[in-house]
């Protein structure tokens, strides 16, 4: 087991960090949301070039809609062969041109720019840590950094190669931001995200109601059961977000459809809320109706399994190691850890420096945490040996 003092690869990332808000200010100052990949390409050729003036094998996999995904590989010394694989996306939420608007600035310990917590600075500091182990060597299993393209709109395109990636891992350290706590997540929710549909029948709703059977009447009966399913003791949440349907004022509705988020903690709710949500599609309250429902995208929960359990203690060891105590934390946000965690690789997400208020034009990234995250994920990887 290394020790922090003597650890040549903590120490070099102790140097490192006007390095590393260079680089953040280089990518951040990238416009790259999800649908422009273009620029979500742009900033992986950023880092495919660090890698390449450092000697460390990359391999580019290529997506037609979104961003490509970027693999970057460092060796082991010995051990494992089974990865430790570093993660991140490139992609923002942000439209082109926001980049321009508000570049990367710093202010009061705190840099801003589209992006630069969720999840640039992270990014930067897995390169980095990957960096430092192609230099010093001492990886305890090969060191495999994944650069994904469209995280924030589900990935898409990406969780093909996230789930092979990690079905074959030793573990994923997930660079999502930290919490404004400093905390790292140990637990997320699980989303799935569907649409339904409602079939009645149009009548004039003057001149001849009694033929005419309303897809919005029977839309709001569901609605109402769709809801009363939400249960937050078991962290259980049904929100209808959207609805659309009717033809004018004065027909019986022939078609109405809404859309339901559903979020859950273990695949048990998952499994007991889709069989009342498919009940309450499958029942007409008002007769002559029917109704569909469609799965349209989906996030896997962070179930902390005792794996992953072991693997948050180790990196709270090594965080406390540096000087930087931290604690697991829950959250109902989804991420790309789901995906790994649910195929059954040990994970730990928001091990990424430290920010807030993503999404927002006043997102911020802790300067001074840059550094110390950085180390802590080195000694962990270190104390994975
Ligand atoms: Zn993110």
């Amino acid at each position: 087991m290394a020790g922090v003092n003597g650890n040549q690869v903590v120490e070099w990332l102790g140097t490192q960090r006007e390095a590393m808000l260079a680089l953040l200010e280089e990518v951040v100052n990238l416009d790259s949301g999800s649908y422009d990949k273009a620029g979500v390409d742009a900033v992986g050729e950023r880092f495919r070039r660090f890698f390449s003036e450092r000697g460390i094998a990359t391999t580019m996999h290529p997506n037609d809609g979104f961003g490509d995904c970027l693999k970057a590989t460092v060796g082991a010394s010995g051990g494992s062969n089974k990865p430790i694989v570093l993660m991140g996306h490139r992609d923002t939420v942000f439209p082109k041109g926001e980049a321009g608007r508000r570049p990367f600035r710093i202010e009061g310990g705190r840099a801003y720019g589209p992006g630069v917590a969720d999840m640039k600075a992270g990014l930067v500091m897995n390169a980095f840590v990957l960096a430092a182990y192609q230099m010093f060597g001492g990886a305890p299993a090969p060191l495999v950094g994944l650069f994904t393209g469209d995280e924030e709109i589900g990935s898409p395109t990406s969780r093909a190669l996230i789930e092979e990636t990690a079905r074959g891992a030793r573990a994923v350290l997930n660079a999502e931001p930290g919490r404004p706590s400093g905390n790292v997540v140990t637990g997320r929710k699980g989303g799935v995200f569907m649409r339904f549909e409602v079939f009645g029948k149009a009548a004039h709703s003057g001149g001849n109601f009694k033929e005419g059977i309303s897809a919005i009447g029977e839309l709001a009966h569901k609605i109402v059961a769709l809801h009363a399913i939400t249960d937050l003791d078991r962290g259980t949440t049904v929100n209808v977000g959207l609805v659309a349907g009717g033809q004018s004022v004065n027909t019986t509705a022939p078609h109405a459809e809404g859309q339901i988020d559903l979020r859950y903690v273990t695949p048990q709710d998952r499994a007991d809320a889709m069989a009342r949500i498919e009940a309450i599609v499958g029942t007409a309250t008002i007769p002559g109706t029917t109704a569909r429902l469609e799965i349209k995208g989906e996030f896997k929960p962070l179930v902390q399994d005792p794996e992953s359990r072991a693997l948050f203690e180790a990196y709270q060891a090594a965080s406390r190691a540096i000087g930087r105590p931290v604690e697991g934390e829950f959250t109902g946000g989804c991420a790309d850890s789901g995906f790994t965690a649910s195929v059954g690789c040990p994970t730990l997400c928001a091990t990424g420096p430290v920010g807030g208020k993503g999404h927002t034009p006043d997102e911020y990234m802790e300067i001074d945490t840059l550094v110390p995250r950085a180390q802590a994920v080195a000694l962990t990887i270190a104390r994975l040996a």
